[in-house]
């Protein structure tokens, strides 16, 4: 299939290229595009021949439901059974935005979308290229991640052109998304809300409107028989290379997340000379790592996300993560970190990680998922 990609300004998206992908997504075609989020890989959610082919394209487990996406609270009516009073204040709050909510369902949602359950899950993404094509198609659209199962989600339309190219029939290109990490789902079937996913919404200011929220077990490292967010029991974000996750514990310092880092590398590097190791660090620590780099003759390359990724064999090849103060800024470079480490065809990453408080909760939950294995500090 011929993939046809269309650049569009992220604020004022052509209408001409708006239109042209809401009538591929009305024809039951796939377009994947942006949110605020991830890039989003969209069909039309009342037709299920068209859903199908979101899990084709995917290579997605067919028991993994998908989040329905609307341009205005007025298409629900058609989507839920009912909005309870939690979910609207959560919605005047913060819809347009990175927080799906999943409801009861209303007939009219086809069993492809919601992997059979009897509920829903619906979101209003804040971005104007997403809005816009909803609109223009003039359905609701359900759209996961547009990614490969099981690859990191793309938070750049190349990221998108490198899983689904060819696979997909148009792709709106609108730059990389901000938030980088996907949306938080909160269930408000039972009698108070539950997270299911740890996302773009922090728990925090997610607390501050629904009072009283708790987390799904299955996120606190706990073994879960059933998870109830389907999509948790499947391995995620998982970049091509090993990854080591440091894991810092309550009030540890950066500084003792970088040393256990380096200790890590060096193993990799004692066991594969032959190629260069990704490490993803932490602002705080570059000093010392450049230190502990000269002090033992190893050779270290500071690389950047938009620098072609290419290092010799034996060497240290690191990427800022950004600063363990600023988990925004993790959040939104991670996803595209770890696709850049595997185009450098890194033996092995190693990654510092940050305090699980604001958006370093999704954060955390990406890496661990991503992590083969993790060291704990
Ligand atoms: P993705 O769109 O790829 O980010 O994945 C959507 C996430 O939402 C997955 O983790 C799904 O399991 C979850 N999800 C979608 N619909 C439901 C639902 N009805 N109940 C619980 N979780 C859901
Ligand atoms: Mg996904």
């Amino acid at each position: 299939m011929k993939t046809r990609v269309v650049r569009v300004d992220p604020v004022h998206p052509a209408p001409g290229a708006l239109r042209e992908a809401g009538e591929v997504l009305r024809g039951g075609g796939l377009v994947a595009f942006p949110t605020e989020t991830v890039y989003g890989l969209g069909a039309d959610a009342l037709n299920p021949a068209a859903v199908r082919r979101i899990f084709a394209a995917k290579g997605r487990p067919g028991d993994n439901p998908l989040i329905i996406h609307v341009a205005d609270r007025e298409s629900l009516a058609g989507l839920v059974k009912e909005v309870p009073e939690a979910a609207r204040a959560l919605m005047d709050r913060f819809w347009p935005g990175p927080l799906t909510l999943v409801l009861p369902k209303a007939e009219l949602v086809p069993d492809e979308v919601t992997a059979g359950l009897a509920t829903v899950a619906v979101r209003m993404p804040n971005h104007r290229v997403a809005l816009g094509l909803i609109a223009a198609a003039g359905v609701p659209v359900a759209a996961p991640s547009a990614n490969r199962s099981g690859r990191p989600s793309p938070t750049t339309a190349a990221h998108v052109w490198e899983d689904l190219g060819g696979r997909v029939e148009f792709i709106l290109d609108a730059g990389p998304t901000g938030v980088g990490v996907e949306s938080t789902v909160v269930d408000l079937t039972g009698p108070r809300p539950v997270v299911l996913r740890p996302g773009g919404l922090a728990l925090e200011d997610l607390r501050q409107v629904a009072g009283e929220v708790t987390v799904d077990p299955a996120l606190l490292g706990r073994e879960v028989d059933r998870p109830r967010s389907p999509g948790l029991k499947y391995t995620h974000y998982a970049p091509k290379a090993p990854l080591t996750l440091i894991e810092p514990g309550p009030g540890v310092a950066p500084q003792v997340v970088g040393e256990a880092a380096w200790r890590a590398v060096r193993e990799v590097l004692a066991a594969s000379p032959h190629k260069p190791v990704g490490l993803l660090f932490l602002r705080e620590n570059l000093p010392r790592h450049r230190e502990a780099a000269s002090a033992t003759a190893t050779a270290f390359l500071l690389a950047e996300l938009n620098q072609d990724a290419g290092a010799p064999p034996a060497t240290v090849l690191a990427l800022e993560a950004g600063p363990a103060t600023d988990p925004a800024q993790v959040a939104s470079r991670l996803f595209a970190a770890l696709r850049w480490f595997d185009a450098a065809g890194v033996a092995a990453i190693v990654a510092e990680g940050i305090s699980p408080e604001g958006l370093g909760f999704a954060v955390m939950n990406r890496l661990r998922k991503a992590a083969g294995a993790v060291v704990r500090v």
